[in-house]
C-alpha cells in the first residue's frame, strides 16, 4: 500500500514536471550541467586541439579530394575514440573539381605588364592552354551588363561589385554580393563574354582571392572560365580601365571538372535513455574549399559538433533522447551529403526532432536562429537563462542551415550564430587558417551547442 501511494505520488510529480516545463528545480539542475559543460570545454580545449590537427596535419578538404578522404578517416577514428554507441560512414557520390596548377592573369596596359592575383572559382572550366587574350569590361550590376551587352561580346567581364560594409550583419553583405560570383558567369556568357573575373566577396582589404562556387551552366549556355580577384588588384584593374579602356588581360586557368567519386558522411550517436527514437542532430559540413585550411569554414565548426559527443561522454551525461553528430560532405559544391542523409532518414521514417547546424565560423557565440512553429521558439526562449552561460543572448526565428535544411518534418532546424565581424575576412580563402581560431571563442561555441542539444534531449520540443 505504501509503495502504491509512493508510486502514485511519483507519477503525478513527474507528470507535473513534464507539463510545467522548466520550473526552478530543473532550471537549477540544467544550470549546473551547463556550468560543467562550459568549465570542461574551456579547461580541456579538446575541440581546439582537434581543430589544430585537422587544419595543420590534414588541411583543406575539397569534396572528392584525397585530403577529404584522409579527413573523413581521421574523423571516424576520432569519434570512435570518444566511445559513443555508434560511428559509421554513409557512402555518397560527390562531384570532383580540381583547380589545377595554372591560374594567372596578366594585365597588358600599353607597355605595362602586371600579374593580377586571381583564383579559379569552383566548377570553372579551364581556358585554352595559351590563355584567353581579351579586352575587359567592368560592370557593377546585371542591369548594366544587359545595357552594355554589345561591348561585352568576346571580352572578359569584370564584376567589380563592392561588399557593402554598412551592413552590421556581414552575412547580409555576403547575401547582397554573392549573386555576382554565383550567377555572374552564366549572365556574362549570355552576353557573349569570353570569361569572367569577379571581385572577391570579403570584408578584408587585402589581395587574397576569395573563391566559392558558381552555378552549373544550363545546356543552353556556353560554359566560360571564371576567376576571383583580390581587392587590391580589383581596385588596380578598375583604375587602369578608367585610364585605358583598351587594355587587355591574358587569363590562364587549368581547372577541370572530373568524374564523380565516392565519399562519405561521418555519423556518430549516443542513444537516448528514454526516447531513443527521437533524434537530435548536431551537424556541420566537413568539406571545404581548397584555399587555406578550411579552419572557420567549416573545420572548427565540424570539430564543435564532434566535441558535443565527447562532452556528453567525458562528463557522463546520459541524454534522454538520441544525440547524433553528422559531418556532411559536399556542402560547398553540391550538397550531396545532406541530400543523401535526408534520403536515408526518409527511407527509415526516422524521427529527427531537431537539428542544429554550425556553419558560420567558430567565433564568440551570440544566438540561435530557428525555423520552427512559434510555440517551439517560445519554449526554447525560456531556456535562455541556461544558454546565456555560454554567451547565447537570443533565440529567434531565422535560417537553420543549408545541410540540415534538407531534413523534412523536424520540429526545429536551428542555426548556431556566432559573432560574424571577422568571418568574411577569411571565408573561402588562404586567410582561413587555424591561427585565426581563438580557443576560448571556439570552445564556448562547442559548449553552447552541447547545452542546447542537452536541453532538447531532456525537455523535448
Ligand atoms: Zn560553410
Amino acid at each position: 500500500m505504501k509503495s502504491l501511494i509512493f508510486s502514485l505520488l511519483f507519477i503525478s510529480f513527474s507528470g507535473s514536471l513534464y507539463t510545467q516545463s522548466f520550473n526552478n528545480n530543473n532550471l537549477k539542475h540544467y544550470s549546473n550541467i551547463a556550468d560543467e559543460i562550459i568549465t570542461s570545454s574551456l579547461n580541456d580545449t579538446v575541440g581546439y586541439n582537434l581543430a589544430r590537427y585537422l587544419c595543420k596535419n590534414i588541411g583543406s578538404r575539397l569534396s572528392g579530394s584525397e585530403n577529404s578522404l584522409k579527413a573523413i578517416k581521421w574523423a571516424e577514428k576520432t569519434l570512435i575514440d570518444m566511445n559513443p554507441d555508434t560511428v559509421w560512414l554513409q557512402p555518397v557520390m560527390v562531384p570532383r573539381w580540381i583547380r589545377g596548377n595554372v591560374e594567372k592573369a596578366v594585365l597588358l596596359n600599353n607597355n605595362l605588364e602586371k600579374t593580377l592575383n586571381v583564383a579559379a572559382l569552383g566548377r570553372s572550366i579551364a581556358t585554352p592552354e595559351e590563355g584567353i587574350n581579351a579586352g575587359v569590361i567592368e560592370v557593377n550590376s546585371f542591369e548594366e551588363l544587359i545595357e552594355r551587352k554589345n561591348e561585352a561580346k568576346g571580352k572578359i567581364v569584370f564584376f567589380n561589385y563592392r561588399f557593402k560594409n554598412s551592413f552590421v550583419e556581414t552575412f547580409n553583405g555576403y547575401g547582397d554580393a554573392v549573386k555576382f560570383r554565383v550567377d555572374g558567369p552564366i549572365e556574362a556568357s549570355k552576353a557573349g563574354a569570353a570569361a569572367v573575373i569577379t571581385r572577391s566577396i570579403t570584408t578584408k582589404y587585402d589581395n587574397v582571392p576569395h573563391v566559392g562556387t558558381i552555378r552549373t551552366f544550363p545546356d543552353s549556355v556556353k560554359e566560360i572560365p571564371a576567376a576571383a580577384i583580390g581587392l587590391i588588384d580589383a581596385e588596380f584593374l578598375s583604375k587602369s580601365l578608367k585610364e585605358n579602356p583598351g587594355l587587355t588581360i591574358n587569363l590562364k586557368l587549368s581547372a577541370r571538372n572530373l568524374k564523380e567519386v565516392l565519399s562519405y558522411n561521418v555519423i556518430a550517436e549516443i542513444k537516448g535513455t528514454e526516447k531513443p527514437d527521437e533524434i537530435i542532430v548536431v551537424g556541420s559540413h566537413f568539406d571545404s574549399w581548397d584555399k587555406g585550411e578550411g579552419a572557420h569554414d567549416d573545420g572548427a565548426p565540424s570539430v564543435q559538433v564532434m566535441e558535443v559527443i565527447d562532452i556528453f561522454k567525458r562528463l557522463n551525461i546520459k541524454p534522454k533522447r538520441t544525440i547524433r553528430c553528422v559531418l556532411f560532405i559536399n556542402e560547398e559544391n553540391g550538397l550531396r551529403g545532406a541530400l543523401k542523409y535526408a534520403e536515408y532518414i526518409d527511407s527509415l521514417k526516422e524521427n529527427n526532432i531537431a537539428a542544429i547546424e554550425s556553419d558560420r565560423g567558430a567565433f564568440t557565440p551570440r544566438g540561435f536562429t530557428v525555423e520552427a512553429d512559434s510555440s517551439v521558439i517560445s519554449k526554447m526562449q525560456k531556456w535562455i537563462p541556461v544558454l546565456e552561460k555560454s554567451l547565447i543572448d537570443w533565440v529567434k526565428p531565422g535560417h537553420g542551415g543549408a545541410d540540415i535544411g534538407q531534413i523534412k518534418n523536424a520540429k526545429a532546424l536551428i542555426g548556431f550564430v556566432p559573432d560574424a565581424q571577422r568571418y568574411f575576412d577569411v571565408h573561402h580563402s588562404d586567410n582561413d587558417v587555424f591561427e585565426e581560431i581563438n580557443a576560448r571563442e571556439m570552445e564556448l561555441g562547442s559548449a553552447a551547442i552541447a547545452i542546447l542539444a542537452y536541453l532538447i534531449s531532456e525537455e523535448g520540443l
